[in-house]
């Protein structure tokens, strides 16, 4: 297994991106949670930039140990919903199956940021009643490999592990989540596209990347090596303050991953972690800028907006209602913003004469 670059504060000092003087302050923020970064995403910090959106998803921040009421331990409601070790299963027709909890960085908004880290357990030992459950339960279509990170994995317990879900008959999708791609591009290679791909199963990956800089060169060679092998790619999101919310950057980021033949899928609402407080922005500032992309970007680069309802409840889409009111009088907004009625009053009057030359 791969461990990030740079995986404590000693490593950030020395590094240039946290000041001695912040010590002891992200110090405490270590003791709670991992702290990781890979040398190619550090390489995209700005330096000179207090703000700059790479060094806010992966460099600790104080802010980080002030929690807030509405903050949750588990905020999309995991635990709730496994019924054995390394399952979630909250939704009849797919399940996650969490294979480890090491990531190649450690994001601070992390949604699962209690669970993950180099320290963590991991499910490898226990796969065998994942791989049971899976198989006595035949509505399940999709298998999401998530974590953590799968692949971080070792290419040997990667192949064992697909071949494991290939054998089971009434799975036809296995889904993979990672950061992989663009926080250590040098992992995807060739062998591992032909790993993924000789499943005999359909294989998806879903790349979460945040902001289009994380798009480099090599991240694009990387997702190319997956594509050319026959895998089709999703892009996967989370909305975040003082990252990526602007309309400017959202419709980079969402350009930059359909240029590397990466269909958006979500862009996610950010979850109520603890100690992310930092990072959220109001459901009606997401509203409009997911409004605004709409006027901006050709369908091929919208993601859908969702929101991970607390508790256990599953994702529902979020973004701005485009129709309004009720059978025979919907109104439509345009891309500008202008409204029309539905059917339109000409039409309607068509339909009409249609119906009694009929
Ligand atoms: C997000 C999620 C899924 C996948 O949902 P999709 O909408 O199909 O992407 C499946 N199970 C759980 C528990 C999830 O949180
Ligand atoms: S890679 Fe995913 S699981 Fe790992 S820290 Fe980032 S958001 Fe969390």
């Amino acid at each position: 297994m791969r461990k990030p670059q740079l995986a404590n504060v000693e490593d950030l000092i020395a590094a240039g991106l946290v000041p001695e003087a912040q010590r002891e302050a992200i110090g405490k923020v270590a003791e709670r949670y991992a702290i990781g970064l890979s040398g190619t995403l550090a390489a995209l910090i700005d330096r000179d930039d207090p703000d700059d959106p790479i060094a806010r998803q992966f460099i600790p921040d104080p802010g980080e140990l002030v929690v807030r009421p509405e903050d949750m331990a588990d905020p999309i409601g995991d635990a709730a919903m496994s019924p054995v070790d390394g399952i979630v299963h909250r939704y009849p027709d797919r399940v996650l199956l969490k294979l480890i909890h090491t990531c190649p960085v450690y994001c601070r908004f992390c949604f699962r940021r209690e669970t993950v880290g180099p320290g963590s357990p991991t499910h490898l030992d226990a796969l065998d009643a994942a791989f049971a459950y899976i198989a006595a339960h035949q509505a399940i279509f999709e298998v999401i490999l998530t974590g953590g990170d799968p692949l971080v994995l070792s290419l040997r317990r990667l192949a064992d592990i697909m071949a494991r879900l290939g054998a089971i008959e009434h799975v036809g999708i296995i889904r993979v989540h990672t950061r992989v791609p663009v926080a250590n591009p040098a992992l995807v290679t060739n062998a591992l596209a032909e790993i993924l791909r000789n499943t005999g199963k359909t294989v998806y990956v879903a790349l979460h990347a945040n902001h289009p800089r994380e798009l480099t060169g090599d991240a694009r060679a990387a997702c190319a090596r997956l594509v050319d092998a026959g895998i089709p790619m999703l892009g996967q999101s989370v909305l975040l303050r003082r990252v990526n919310d602007n309309v400017e950057t959202l419709e980079q980021l969402m350009r930059a991953f359909v240029r590397a033949r990466v269909k958006p899928y979500y862009l996610h609402h950010p979850d109520l972690a603890r100690g992310t407080a930092h990072f959220r922005v109001s459901i009606a500032e997401g509203r409009a800028l997911v409004g605004a992309l709409r006027g901006r970007l050709s369908g091929l680069c919208q993601p859908v907006y969702v929101l991970d309802i607390p508790g256990g409840f599953g994702k529902v889409p979020i973004g701005e209602g485009f129709v309004t009111g009720e059978e025979g009088a919907y109104r439509a907004r345009d891309f500008q913003g202008e409204s029309h009625l539905y059917p339109p009053r000409h039409d309607a009057v068509a339909l009409d004469e249609i119906a009694r030359e009929a």
